[in-house]
């Protein structure tokens, strides 16, 4: 592997602690590097302009014709077994892969060019904080196996990643076709001379336009997390997003996008789908509401490509992977988890159990 070019050799002079030499890592809470030998600290500082700059959206549709945005290299290694690609850091010795727990060969490392994040959310949840939620999250699952509880609950390996993230502001205009529904009531005479009521539903054909303003829709950049889990690590507090700066990432490990920009925005526009169809509906009005057709067009679309942080940790148990990952800004903590067959018996046992008792005695009260 080539060794860094100059100017990563001046963001390492950066991170370098001009008191004892050592490397300086952020500290998550502040805007501090620390160096965690001597203590030393040294603010992070940013100027107006750049602050500006990282809250500032790129033209999607001139990137992706033109392909013009800051871009820079970086130093990866892949997971073979899920895909993950994260930065690699020579002074680390990185043995295990963060999100499946698999071994990853050194030989896996490669330089490629990637578009630059714009911004990110620091770490506000320490390491130590971070161990304290996974250890109560873990005591407190229902029904896992007691291994899993005295093996991880000590042997936590929790690892502090930035995720990337794309989000997109984006104005629409929707052209559809339905059917609006008005609900009337029939009344008829049956045979031997009662009136019957039946809700009957009057059909007509309607059609319109609308248009819709999206902002801040945020989609995963990543592959190697299970969407459902990265969507549950919701709300990010947008507000918070500083320029990015290498210094942010010193001590974590940032995973680079396997979604490109094309992909991202097709993802966008499948998330605010709901939010479109319920809008057709408000639109259409009456008691029922169909949609037959429906055409959405989309403009003035900008974006901006984010880091997210997390702690994460995975452990296999019988041959599966599971997660558990912790949203680094607010503390928000989700698990995969594995279920204990024999307690789960165990506790239907004992329900069927006090319902046969309890049946028995209510049947004997008398
Ligand atoms: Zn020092
Ligand atoms: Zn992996």
């Amino acid at each position: 592997m080539k060794k860094e070019t100059t100017e990563t050799n001046n963001i390492q002079k950066e991170i370098t602690c001009n008191n004892c030499g050592a490397k300086l890592i952020f500290e998550p809470g502040t805007d501090n590097l620390k160096c965690e030998f001597c203590g030393a600290v040294n603010k992070i500082e940013t100027d107006e302009t750049e602050k500006a700059e990282a809250v500032k959206e790129l033209d999607y549709e001139n990137f992706v014709n033109n392909n013009n945005s800051e871009k820079i290299k970086i130093t990866t290694i892949k997971c073979d077994t899920c895909g993950a690609e994260t930065t690699f850091d020579s002074d680390i010795i990185t043995s295990i892969c963060d999100f499946c727990g698999s071994p990853l060969i050194s030989e896996n490392t490669h330089t490629s060019e990637i578009i630059s994040p714009k911004a990110l959310l620091p770490f506000k949840i320490t390491k130590k904080q971070a161990l304290e939620l996974y250890q109560k999250k873990i005591q407190k699952l229902w029904f896992a196996p007691s291994k899993l509880k005295t093996k991880t609950g000590n042997t936590a390996k929790l690892s502090g990643v930035y995720i990337p993230f794309w989000t997109f502001d984006t104005h629409t205009h929707i052209n559809y076709r339905g059917k609006r529904g008005d609900d009337y009531i029939e009344k008829t005479i049956s045979d031997d001379g009662e009136t019957i009521s039946s809700r009957r539903t009057r059909w007509t054909n309607v059609s319109g336009n609308i248009n819709m303003y999206f902002n801040d829709i945020i989609v995963p950049a990543s592959k190697s997390l299970p969407t459902d889990l990265i969507y549950d690590l919701d709300p990010w507090n947008l507000k918070e997003l500083v320029p990015y700066n290498t210094k942010y990432l010193s001590g974590f490990k940032t995973e680079t996008y396997q979604i490109n920009l094309k992909k991202g925005f097709d993802t966008a526009k499948i998330k605010i789908e709901p939010d479109i169809r319920f809008k057709i509906r408000q639109d259409i009005g009456g008691d029922r509401q169909q949609i037959d057709f429906v055409n959405t067009e989309y403009s003035n679309t900008k974006f901006k490509h984010i880091l997210m942080p997390v702690w994460i940790s995975s452990y296999k148990y019988n041959d599966k992977i599971y997660r558990f990952i912790i949203n680094a800004q607010t503390g928000k903590v989700k698990t995969e988890r594995p279920w204990s067959k024999i307690k789960i018996i165990i506790a239907v046992a004992a329900i069927i159990s006090i319902t046969g008792a309890l049946i028995y005695f209510l049947q004997n009260i008398n």
